[in-house]
């Protein structure tokens, strides 16, 4: 094999377990989202209760402040757009109260 394409190959196998912390932080974030929406998907498609969305939304809400953490965002701007999130609910959604 040509010895680029197996220093590539090393390299790649390699650079799985040399994830620094905002990379681990963001990975498992992203592995959170996805199980949140597996759980979404199988309410809509089979009726299952939301016992095992519960438990992700749990793992996921963790994620999210461990990521803020790592990241150096303010607890006080994610908060801004969640206001503005609810406001833009409030206009374009039933979900919130008017
Ligand atoms: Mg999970």
């Amino acid at each position: 094999m040509v010895t680029w394409l197996k220093k590539k190959q090393k390299q790649n196998q390699t650079m799985k377990f040399q994830l620094n912390k905002k990379e681990e932080c963001l990975t498992i974030l992203m592995e959170e989202c996805g199980e949140v929406i597996q759980e979404a998907s199988k309410i809509m498609r089979f009726g299952n209760d939301a016992s095992k969305l519960t438990k992700e939304l749990g793992d996921l809400q963790y994620m999210i402040n461990l990521t803020a953490n790592h990241l150096g965002i303010d607890s006080v701007s994610i908060g801004v757009h969640a206001n503005e999130k609810r406001e833009k609910l409030k206009k374009y959604s039933n979900l919130i109260d008017k």
